[in-house]
């Protein structure tokens, strides 16, 4: 057995709770099945730490993450703390997070699960064979810049500026880079080159890079472009990489190809093999308590995390194909039934993933561990 490994377990609001019970019961049965072992410590954050210690991060939670080999949130929010003010709203535990842990790397996977070409709003031809994962820097660029409001003559002038040093850009690209290699090693780095300077930067990095990476095929994409064969021919792409303005656009372009928002799981990555797993969605207040909210998001972002912080690749693809073969069984819950469908509930799809773990058959191409 190796070593222990120190998860920070934050279940927060709405339907939080809920499915973070099932992506833990999934986490026990990789321990059974792999020889893992986990320990899970429970922290406060989001609107529930707001209402019992009044702040949404509370330091104990934040020492809890920082001494935790990953951080496992399922959401934060409601419209109970919508009117606080901005210190006292349940999001800033996700910024405080993001800051002190600095994550740099936002991973945003989008896969086409069969049995569901028909939930994308595009068609079930353009869609089919879907599987690329967005790679966007999450902690420089124009959202970090200097930023200015001035009254001239003839009106206001407002600047925002964009800085990016070819240090941050290098750790991202190269995080991309390790991460395409591990997959269909294929790199599309998507920047306005024609346009901007930090771009040009962003290039000559990319291609810097890629000398360290012969095996990896990258191409380079001005972003306009991108956002048209997104939608054009999707199942071309493996690993995209951008900026963070440009990711923050393209990723959730790519979230809509291909469907529910329950099942699209995010990673945030900083140094070394720290990194914060949660769902897309948010904490649904208007299904919470009721049983029926997907799991899917969590179970595998609990997935993505058994991969990019303890490189346990065996376990990550056995959780993903249990997930996959409910789906492809026709299991649904609510949020994918059609009229008429009989739903499962939030419990009933855990316990199906974890009935599904049972089956699993390791693929021989997939290496055992691997460690980023
Ligand atoms: P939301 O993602 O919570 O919900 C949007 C819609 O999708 C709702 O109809 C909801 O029922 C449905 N939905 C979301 N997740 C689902 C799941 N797992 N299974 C089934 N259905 C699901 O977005 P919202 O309603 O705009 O936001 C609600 C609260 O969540 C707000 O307070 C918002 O600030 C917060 N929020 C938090 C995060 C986060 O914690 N990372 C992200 C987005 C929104």
């Amino acid at each position: 057995m190796g070593t222990v490994k120190k998860i920070a377990v934050l279940p927060g609001d709405g339907i939080g709770p809920e499915i973070m019970e099932e992506a833990l019961k999934v986490l026990r049965k990789v321990e059974d099945l792999f020889g893992h072992s986990f320990q899970f410590t429970f922290g406060m954050a989001g609107g529930g730490a707001v209402d019992r210690v009044g702040n949404p991060l509370p330091e104990e939670t934040l020492s809890l993450c920082k001494q935790s080999d990953a951080v496992l949130l399922a959401a934060v929010g409601g419209p109970k703390w919508d009117n606080n003010p901005p210190e006292l709203r349940p999001e800033q535990a996700l910024l405080g997070l993001r800051k002190s842990l600095n994550l740099y790397a936002n991973l945003r996977p989008a896969v086409l699960f069969e049995g569901l070409e028909n939930a994308s709003t595009l068609k079930p031809e353009v869609v089919k064979g879907v599987d690329l994962l967005v790679v966007r820097e999450l902690t420089g660029g124009i959202y970090f810049g200097e930023k200015k409001r001035e009254r001239l003559e003839d009106g206001q002038q407002a600047t925002d500026t964009l800085v990016y040093h070819e240090r941050e850009v290098e750790r991202i690209v190269r995080r991309a880079f390790e991460i395409a290699r591990g997959r269909r090693k294929k790199l599309t780095s998507v920047d306005k080159a024609n346009i901007l300077e930090s771009s040009r930067l962003w290039r000559s990095v990319v291609d810097r890079v890629a000398r360290d990476y012969p095996d990896v095929q990258v191409e380079h994409v001005l972003v306009d472009n991108c956002a048209m064969q997104l939608i054009r021919r999707p199942a071309d792409f493996d690993v995209i990489v951008t900026e963070n303005m440009f990711g923050d656009i393209l990723s959730d372009e790519t979230a809509m190809l291909t469907g529910s928002i329950g099942l699209l799981p995010s990673a945030s990555l900083g140094e070394g093999m720290t990194g914060l797993y949660e769902p897309v969605h948010g904490s649904a207040p208007d299904i919470a308590g009721q049983g029926v909210a997907n799991p899917a998001a969590m179970i595998l972002s609990a997935a993505m995390m058994l991969r990019h912080s303890f490189g346990y690749e065996e376990a990550a693809t056995a959780v993903e194909q249990a997930v996959r073969k409910v789906l492809a069984d026709g299991h649904r819950t609510a949020d994918l039934a059609g009229p008429g469908t009989l739903a499962v509930g939030t419990e009933e799809f855990g316990d199906l993933v974890v009935e599904a773990m049972n089956a699993y058959e390791p693929d021989p191409k997939v290496p055992l561990e691997v460690v980023m």
